[in-house]
């Protein structure tokens, strides 16, 4: 490629990947690569197509940092290459993101460029914990700091003036330094007894708080055990937190769900989800792949009909979409179906499915009361005339629960097969994924189907699953995973919504109304 490329230097927000800007959402799917740091969340990395090529320049454990000409030179390489390059960063690439001294190789090299700013964790962590970080009664400025000593290991910072302006102190970087912070303010004449609190992993489900004053915080932070990335505030507005913090109230505050539906239909459950609260991890275990091209289903659909009665039988909303995809393909006209001398009738196998045949005009004669392949199987078995036809529309090796009920009824049964799904292996995400679900910081793993379960499996590769909280759609599913030793729930109804309820009974809070 001669073309030169482009670099676009975003910010990612401080975690929830609700914060992330319209922006740098387009630009996740339409980098060609994404070059990014530890503080980029994992809710954020997934939400990455697996076609989008990723570098890693953040510090790996018990590894130094890539150094920053490494990261210039990776940026000014690719650019070169006539790619578009995400370099992705937490919070807002301009503040203590060295987002300036990556735009020095670029410029000397002529590498087109924009910035993207994002939300940065001075203000959005403190808004998550219900500090507003200025307030007319209070304060009337705040001030972001670098608590990162410079070398020799001293801070570089005028603790008279920042006490003397008299305005919410924030210190980013600052919890190695957190002592020498708070005596340095301490010694500048500010009260001890004023208001200061640390505030870590901010946005997240996992963030925590310990409010204190800026005497007691060094001591109290320690004894809490707070961890990086945090941030310290310090100033009166940190008492209103204690009557404003809302992020942990929110039904499913607090938790976080990987769900591994396939990427086109996880948005609705990972909507539903957040809007409720939790954070999501959406990890698709499986992706459908048409059959293409698809002369048996053409054949099938010419030949049906010459009995009585005919039965179409749908078995999932991407089966429906999959069925008039191929249709429209082939230019293959519905109306046929309807000249031939069969009375016909339609079933679906859920209220989904239901849905996705009315989208196109079809209102199904059947869908049975339990949402399972052999509640499907039995319903229509008794419901046909003697010697139907039943031509079933679905994904190759769909279940195999659906055929004996129908064929025990002699009615003549033709299974085609519209798609596959595959599993998706995600090599890229691996390592943080299996860290998140085993450590425990994924309350539960939802499954849709005895694919998506598979595919998990797949993906994750791990030698013991019992700790794995799974929440299951559906007898099949659940039995899928308890062959895997995972602990498995099971949704009323074989529906999203019913799979929503019962994780708010599981682990939503008390208050609900
Ligand atoms: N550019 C970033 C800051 C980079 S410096 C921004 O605008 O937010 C890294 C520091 O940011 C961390 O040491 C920590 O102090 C703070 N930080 C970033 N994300 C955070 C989070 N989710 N919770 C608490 N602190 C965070």
């Amino acid at each position: 490629m001669t073309e030169k490329g482009k670099v676009w230097l975003a910010g990612a927000g401080p975690g929830d990947a609700g914060l992330l800007t319209v922006k740098t959402r387009q630009l996740l799917c339409e980098a060609d690569v994404i070059v990014y740091d530890a503080l980029v969340s994992e809710e954020i990395l997934c939400q990455i197509p697996d076609h989008v090529e990723r570098i890693y320049v953040g510090k790996r454990s018990g590894h130094h940092p890539v150094p920053q000409e490494e990261i210039n030179a990776i940026l000014l390489q690719e650019a070169q290459k006539g790619k578009r390059v995400l370099r992705l960063k937490g919070g807002d690439p301009f503040v203590f993101g060295r987002g300036g001294e990556e735009l020095e190789l670029l410029t000397a090299h002529q590498i087109p460029y924009e910035i993207v700013p994002g939300v940065t964790s001075a203000s959005a962590v403190p808004a998550y914990a219900g500090i507003p970080v200025t307030h007319r009664d209070y304060t009337s400025s705040f001030h972001v700091i670098t608590g990162h000593p410079r070398k020799g290991g001293k801070l570089q910072i005028d603790f008279d003036a920042l006490v003397r302006l008299n305005g919410t102190l924030i210190f980013l970087m600052g919890i190695t330094a957190m002592e020498s912070i708070c005596s340095g303010l301490l010694e500048a004449g500010m009260e001890p007894d004023m208001p200061a609190t640390v505030l870590e992993r901010g946005t997240t489900a996992a963030q925590r708080s310990v409010v204190s004053d800026v005497k007691h915080l060094p001591k109290e932070a320690k004894k809490a055990g707070i961890g990086m990335p945090a941030i310290i505030v310090v100033g009166k507005v940190c008492r209103l937190g204690e009557q404003f913090h809302w992020a942990e109230k929110r039904v499913l505050g607090g938790r976080q769900f990987l769900i591994t539906r396939p990427r086109q239909h996880s948005s609705s459950l990972a909507r539903k989800l957040r809007d409720l609260g939790a954070q999501v991890l959406e990890l698709p275990a499986i992706r459908t792949k048409p059959v293409e091209p698809n002369p048996e289903l053409t054949a099938a659909l010419e030949q049906f009909g010459t009995s009585a009665e005919s039965w179409l039988v749908f078995t999932s909303p991407i089966g429906v979409a999959t069925f008039f995809e191929q249709l429209e393909k082939q230019a293959w006209d519905i109306r046929k179906l309807f000249r031939k001398q069969t009375e016909l009738r339609i079933a679906a196998i859920g209220s989904a499915t239901g849905q996705a045949l009315r989208s196109f005009g079809l209102i199904a004669d059947l869908v049975p009361d339990v949402y399972d392949a052999a509640h499907l199987g039995r319903s229509i078995a008794q419901n046909a005339k003697l010697g139907s036809e039943v031509l079933i529309v679905r994904a190759k090796d769909g279940s195999e629960a659906l055929l004996p009920p129908l064929e025990n009824a002699g009615l003549s049964v033709q299974d085609v097969a519209l798609y596959e799904t595959v599993c998706e292996l995600h090599e890229a995400l691996h390592d943080e994924i299996v860290n998140a679900v085993c450590s425990g910081e994924v309350d539960a793993v939802t499954f849709t189907s005895a694919s998506t379960v598979h595919g998990f499996v797949q993906s994750m590769k791990l030698t013991d699953y019992t700790n794995i909280r799974a929440v299951c759609i559906g007898e099949q599913t659940a039995k899928e995973a308890e062959r895997y030793g995972m602990q498995v729930q099971i949704s009323d109804q074989a529906t999203i919504d019913s799979l929503v309820e019962k994780l708010l009974l599981l682990y939503g809070k008390e208050e609900r109304a």
